[in-house]
């Protein structure tokens, strides 16, 4: 939670950004999403055309908002050097029509030869497109953060931002706070999974860092456990939001 609450306020203000930003990007996929975009190997290469420079343009937006963030952020957190800005890089559209043709037709059609009705087989290449545009577009903020983060005159560490319901692997990793790591694993790589929507937030070292609530409450999960393990946090997690759900549907 950044050691200001202006940086805080910053940082919740950026995650809601980067998730609207891919919000607008996957109804536009919805939206032009039909059976025979599935089925048909022409009309999925034009659905997939008129997406790509959809996706470029998310990318580029993640990546300038999060450069936005950056500057604002430091500043509320009190690092005096001047900002200097980083040329963003730009999502090359071609790249990624020819890396989704794998969730294409042929996909789909195999998934019916494997049983499945013709609806749910069409439905998961959409789920699948759309995590991978999730990564593809997400990564252009947190390219973007880990370029600013590099070009910094002092190291900077960083937290990873989760939401309340992300995966075991996530909530992990937000738990542990701000951490020193390379320029790529705070950009891209395996540590971002298809479909991730965490955000990093940077650490200057100036002050006392306060984690996230949401961090917290899985820091203190974390705590907890007998034999702090990924699967032991896994399904005191699940377990923990069973009850969550429980409780909400009682009360409600
Ligand atoms: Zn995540």
């Amino acid at each position: 939670m950044a050691v200001t609450e202006a940086g805080a306020v910053l940082t919740e203000a950026h995650r809601t950004a980067q998730l609207g930003i891919l919000e607008s990007l996957l109804r536009s996929f919805e939206a032009e999403w039909t059976d025979e975009v599935a089925f048909d190997p022409a009309a999925f290469a034009s659905w997939v055309a008129e997406q790509a420079p959809e996706v470029a343009s998310a990318y580029r937006l993640s990546a300038e908002t999060a450069q936005r963030y950056y500057e604002r952020f430091r500043a509320a957190e009190g690092v005096q050097d001047p900002f200097t800005s980083v040329i963003l890089d730009q999502l090359d559209p071609w790249a990624w029509s020819e890396s989704v043709t794998r969730w294409g037709p042929a996909y789909v059609t195999a998934l019916v030869e494997d049983g499945l009705a013709e609806e749910a087989a069409a439905r998961r290449s959409l789920v699948a497109l759309s995590l991978d545009a999730t990564r593809t577009s997400m990564a252009g903020g947190r390219t973007a953060l880990a370029a600013l983060m590099q070009a910094e005159p002092r190291r900077v560490r960083w937290a990873r931002i989760a939401r309340a319901r992300c995966c075991a692997f996530c909530a992990m990793l937000a738990s542990r706070g701000p951490v020193y790591s390379s320029a790529w694993a705070a950009g891209a790589g395996r540590h971002w999974h298809r479909g991730c929507k965490c955000t990093v937030e940077p650490y200057f070292g100036r002050g006392r860092y306060r984690l996230h609530p949401t961090s917290q409450q899985y820091a203190t999960m974390w705590d907890n456990l007998e034999y702090a393990n990924l699967n032991a946090f896994r399904r005191e997690l699940e377990q923990q939001r069973r009850k969550e759900d429980e409780a909400g549907e009682g009360g409600a």
